[in-house]
């Protein structure tokens, strides 16, 4: 099993997410994970779920619990769709929620806290 094969089993990403690149600098003590998707993937609209193809996508990053003592990043570009009723919006995503910078898994964690 391949380093990238492993995280992406660990961090629970499904088709058509994977994982494109896991890049660990131990100088800055910090784990980048960047995420892609299939090449002529569709997604669902946000709001009626409808299958729609891509208009754009934008640069994203969250922060995600430590990978050990490594700050751990997340990266992708996120998709928005363009449906034919409700327009161009960007999608819901496996790991976060709209509009935060934190993974779902860094949210419960300080939520514990
Ligand atoms: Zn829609």
């Amino acid at each position: 099993m391949e380093d990238k094969d492993l995280i992406q089993l660990a961090l629970g990403i499904m088709p058509p997410w994977f994982v494109k690149e896991p890049n660990l600098d131990t100088s800055k003590k910090r784990m980048d994970i960047y995420l892609d998707f299939t090449k002529g993937s569709k997604f669902a609209c946000p709001v009626c779920k409808e299958l729609c193809s891509i208009h754009d996508t934008k640069e994203r990053i969250w922060r995600h619990l430590d990978f050990f003592h490594y700050e751990t990043y997340l990266h992708a570009r996120v998709p928005r769709t363009n449906c034919s009723e409700h327009g161009v919006k960007l999608i819901d995503l496996p790991w976060t929620r709209q509009k935060t910078g934190f993974t779902l898994f860094f949210e419960a964690l300080v939520v514990t806290l």
